[in-house]
């Protein structure tokens, strides 16, 4: 699979796949809408949904080359921990393996983003090594908001199921960790964008480079569906009402600012343009 690449100025940003769902039923994710109302939106077709209304969804982690810098943003699920979601307990992942043929060794990476800290946005941080929980991206340095780490330690909070334990503290006990502020200035036009609602710390990411400019979504977004359904909630939404408040704050900046947008979640082509329609969005993706 050849890895998907855009340039924003003069950076660019891959995907790197950790795994595809196609014909997921609506509701697993969205609990308040059926495929009969997902199928209406035919324009998602075939990219994000199926005629039927069912959706796709990707796990996948975005890697930003700025200025000889090389920034992982979100590292999946990982492998072989163990998590109470059947689809995301124990898998074994080829992603290391296409994070190498996108031309990134894990040793190459200096900073690692989190927009959050669920299950499938911090997976990759730590490998099991000898029965122990040890750090992958072993140069770089791993960056946390004070209210999601706070957030995290709680292990009974919805979507955390033991990741405090297996993949942000090894990150702790190494020295790796940096807390920073929600609006932090990354430098080489990296800028974090509070985007709370989600959960109680998450951020999203502003790229700019001459002149273009770039937001990588996180999870304040799942899916293209909630461009033309803002207040259609995810099942994990910590703040429901806080989530919705943020997905028409940030859809409209991205539509306003003409950003390149890239949907963490969004499967086949994620990347693409927020555009204003009637009172939402609609999402059109780089051909
Ligand atoms: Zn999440
Ligand atoms: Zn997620």
């Amino acid at each position: 699979m050849t890895p998907q690449r855009w340039k924003v100025g003069e950076l660019t940003i891959t995907s790197v796949v950790e795994e595809q769902t196609d014909h997921i039923p609506p509701q697993l994710l969205f609990p308040a809408a059926s495929a009969s109302e997902i199928a209406v939106h035919d324009w998602l077709v075939p990219d994000f949904a199926d005629a039927d209304g069912k959706i796709s969804m990707r796990v996948q982690a975005f890697v930003i080359e700025a200025r000889g810098r090389r920034v992982l943003v979100d590292p999946c699920v990982g492998n072989g921990k163990k998590r109470a979601m059947p689809f995301w307990n124990e898998r074994t992942f080829p992603f290391l393996e296409r994070l190498a043929d996108a031309g990134f060794e894990p040793g190459a990476i200096d900073t690692v983003v989190h927009t959050h800290l669920h299950a499938d946005h911090v997976g990759w941080d730590t490998r099991l090594v000898g029965g122990e929980w040890l750090p992958t991206f072993v140069n770089a340095r791993h960056l946390y908001t004070a209210r999601e780490l706070a957030y995290c330690r709680k292990e009974t909070n919805p979507g955390i199921d033991g990741v405090f334990a297996d993949s942000v503290a090894p990150i702790l006990d190494a020295g790796l960790a940096d807390i920073v502020p929600e609006d932090a200035n990354l430098g080489d036009g990296l800028r974090l964008e509070p985007s709370t609602g989600h959960t109680p710390g998450h951020v999203s990411l502003w790229i700019e480079s001459a002149g273009e400019v770039a937001l990588i979504s996180g999870d304040f977004l799942h899916h293209p569906v909630q461009c033309a359904l803002p207040s259609l909630a995810e099942i994990g939404d910590h703040d429901a009402d806080l989530a919705r408040a943020t997905r028409r704050r940030l859809l409209a900046r991205a539509a306003e600012t003409g950003a390149l947008f890239l949907g963490t979640h969004f499967g086949t082509r994620p990347a693409g343009r927020v555009v204003a329609r009637g009172d939402a969005w609609r999402f059109v993706p780089l051909a």
